[in-house]
């Protein structure tokens, strides 16, 4: 199997205002000087890795506010450091203020075959509440551009539980959203972060959000919908059509080694795992000195490996194979969390085949309680 790549583009147009991502203003950046940083990075790991790249993923922030030769300069030094397979998945996002046919031509050219669409709502006072730079009619505009380029591979993300949000209008949305015959959908619930604008807001109280019980009611009108419409709902958050589950990010649910560059990237690689410096100014002063630009480290023990298999797969609505956890740690995974899989099964959140381990309808509403069990 080739590697998978994670590339970090922290630039947007500007802050969402649920956003606590690693991503800045782009105005206020020297977007080449970080390019620049990025091709010594990349430069400098590439020489221990002697493989080609299987799924390549730059997300971000928003990657196409990068400029055309921006775009044409960070693919050629991927090519020039790793290459791609023939056969590799490589997706990019975009939000739909950044995109243009002459961009999405471009990125066809460059070898990007799946696009995943920083939606979010197709309502215009829900996008404004959000902070949004685009309108309900730019990202249906952005979804028929990248369709005349040629895109066949397109996610569109989501977002239920928005201040002023009902069913109705969830409903909606979706509805709408299905009408672009969107590959792939990824649909989260908002939670409200520290350090951004909705954060303050909920800690002085002025902030009304639909409560957890409305923002799951959504959530699971949407599975019904969608299993309607033939779409697989493959992973909590993540529903596609036959072939069109998104490659790169199962190796993170499978909890299998991937390399991440660029500022606040994480990279998860011969038992550790690594974060990149998160702020630009500091990421790209360290790499341009010759220092490593990781913020943190850490060596993952085996107990710490195992449980992150478990509670990473059973993100996956197909579950944890045992005999795929057997092969990876030499131990029955009933040896190592039997009681606590048998206490979950009790409570109806986990379903136990005997071969396979996975989260039961109930168990997918209350994920975070299961996952909280295996933390070691
Ligand atoms: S576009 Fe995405 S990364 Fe950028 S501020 Fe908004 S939510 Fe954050």
């Amino acid at each position: 199997m080739g590697l998978a790549v994670y590339i970090h583009i922290p630039f947007c147009e500007r802050k969402c205002n649920y956003c606590d991502f690693p991503s800045y203003p782009a105005a206020a950046y020297d977007i080449d000087a970080y390019l620049r940083a990025l091709e010594l990075e990349l430069l400098r790991r590439s020489s221990d890795v002697r493989k080609s790249i299987s799924s390549l993923f730059v997300g971000g922030g928003t990657p196409s506010i990068l400029q055309e030769s921006q775009l044409t300069v960070l693919f050629g030094m991927v090519q020039a450091n790793f290459g791609l397979e023939p056969d590799a998945e490589v997706s990019i996002e975009a939000n739909p203020g950044s995109c243009s046919a002459g961009k999405f031509a471009l990125l066809r050219e460059l070898g990007v075959n799946r696009l995943s669409l920083g939606v979010q709502s197709l309502q215009s006072d829900l996008l404004r509440r959000l902070g949004r730079c685009h309108t309900p009619a730019e990202a249906i505009e952005a979804v028929h551009l990248a369709r005349d380029a040629g895109f066949d591979n397109i996610n569109l993300d989501f977002i239920a539980g928005v201040p002023g949000q009902d069913l109705a209008a969830w409903q909606a949305t979706l509805q709408t959203a299905l009408e672009l015959q969107p590959e792939h959908l990824s649909l989260y619930g908002l939670s409200i972060e520290p350090n951004t604008p909705f954060g303050s807001q909920w800690a002085d109280g002025c902030l009304e959000v639909p409560d957890d019980e409305a923002q799951a009611t959504m959530l699971e009108w949407s599975q019904h919908f969608l299993a309607e419409q033939g779409y697989g709902h493959y992973e909590i958050s993540n529903y596609a059509l036959p072939g069109k589950a998104c490659r790169h990010n199962q190796v993170y649910w499978r909890n299998l080694p991937y390399l991440g560059f660029g500022a606040g990237a994480a990279s998860y690689w011969q038992e550790q795992r690594s974060t990149n410096l998160a702020r630009v100014e500091e990421y790209v002063a360290a790499v341009n000195l010759g220092v490593v630009p990781v913020a943190e480290k850490e060596h993952l023990s085996v107990e710490l490996q195992m449980a992150e298999t478990l509670f990473l797969g059973l993100r996956l609505l197909a579950g944890v194979e045992k005999r795929d956890f057997a092969r990876r740690f030499n131990l029955n995974i009933d040896d190592v969390y039997g009681e606590k899989i048998k206490v979950l099964q009790n409570k109806g959140l986990l379903e136990d085949s005997g071969k396979v381990v996975k989260l039961s309808k109930r168990g997918i509403l209350l994920a975070n309680e299961v996952f909280c069990e295996f933390l070691p």
